[in-house]
């Protein structure tokens, strides 16, 4: 019995080891990934429920690591944080979908995802306004999307950054809203130009009563800022009937459109004529 225990900590150990190790190896990986061009971005629209209209897309990042193929940013993105590779890994998002989107027409805007330890690094505006200029991508066509742990490491830090990023015309997205700690303060404290509702309350909204209640309150808190709201993760016919008859301004999801390397400018289909 007592060499048992010995054992399982044995196997503890070795499967401990082998965890440090693959994520030392995957934070090296992720030092040369870019150089080593295994890096790309998707693009997955956001439309306006009324029109259908496509007013946007977001970047979202792809790692196609020698060897082990795809790896999913959620797996991924936190070793980046954890290893300070996301700060110029970062950069590259951004400059590379401000190029892209360059190339789209004028109204049509890109959202790029910005980590919490990003936002916190000291020359972030400066980053930015130094991409934009690089780019030729006007500031108003440039949004990014930031969930709430940006927000409380360093409220104060956090602060500084965005308005340093509003005052270049960049507008700024609560990303994942509902699912963090103190979403309404933070909705509050900080100059957000658009609240995201997290895809997991959209999943749900027409099946689960109080799912549809907090989509619906999240909607007239939007009404009652003043900030346009936009569903993350719609996916069903249903979920869009619903978000459109509470006149939920934008959605984004598999049902609206994958995320994909080509990016479909192509104009409304034409109405259907009947003869
Ligand atoms: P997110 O910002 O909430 O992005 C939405 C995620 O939902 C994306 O996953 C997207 O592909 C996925 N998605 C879109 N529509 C649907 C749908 O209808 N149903 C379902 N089930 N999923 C949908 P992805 O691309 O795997 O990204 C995961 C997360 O990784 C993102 O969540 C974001 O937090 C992070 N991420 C992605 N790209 C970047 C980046 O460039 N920088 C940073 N810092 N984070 C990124
Ligand atoms: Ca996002
Ligand atoms: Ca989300
Ligand atoms: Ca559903």
């Amino acid at each position: 019995a007592k060499g048992d225990g010995r054992d399982t900590w044995r196997r503890f150990d070795a499967s401990m080891g082998r965890a440090i190790r693959s994520r030392r190896i995957m934070e090296h990986d992720l030092r040369h990934a870019i150089s080593r061009d295994e890096m790309s971005l998707v693009y997955q629209p956001q439309k306006r429920l009324d029109t259908g209209e496509t007013i946007g897309f977001e970047a979202l990042l792809r790692w196609n690591r020698a060897e082990s193929g795809n790896i999913s940013p959620a797996t991924f993105i936190p070793v980046a944080e954890d290893s300070g590779a996301i700060v110029p890994i970062g950069r590259w998002v951004m400059e590379e979908a401000c190029r892209e989107a360059a190339t789209w027409p004028d109204h049509i805007s890109v959202a790029v995802n910005v980590s919490p330890v990003q936002l916190h690094y000291a020359s972030f505006a400066h980053d930015v306004r130094t991409i934009l200029a690089r780019t030729g991508l006007p500031a108003n066509r440039l949004e990014i999307e930031i969930t709430e742990t940006a927000l409380v490491r360093d409220m104060n830090r956090a602060l500084i950054a965005l308005r340093q990023i509003k005052a270049l015309g960049v507008r700024v997205a609560m990303d994942d809203f509902g699912t963090g700690y103190s979403s309404l303060s933070n909705l509050r404290a900080f100059p957000f130009d658009k609240i995201k509702i997290d895809g997991s309350f959209i999943r749900s909204v027409d099946t689960n009563p109080q799912a549809a209640t907090i989509v619906k309150a999240v909607l007239g808190i939007g009404r009652g800022l003043g900030l346009p709201v936009l569903a993350e993760g719609v996916e069903t016919s249903e979920e869009l009937k619903f978000l459109a008859d509470e006149f939920c301004q934008i959605g984004q999801g598999y049902l609206l459109g994958r995320p994909s390397h080509r990016v479909d400018l192509a104009p409304l289909p034409a109405a259907h004529h009947h003869a």
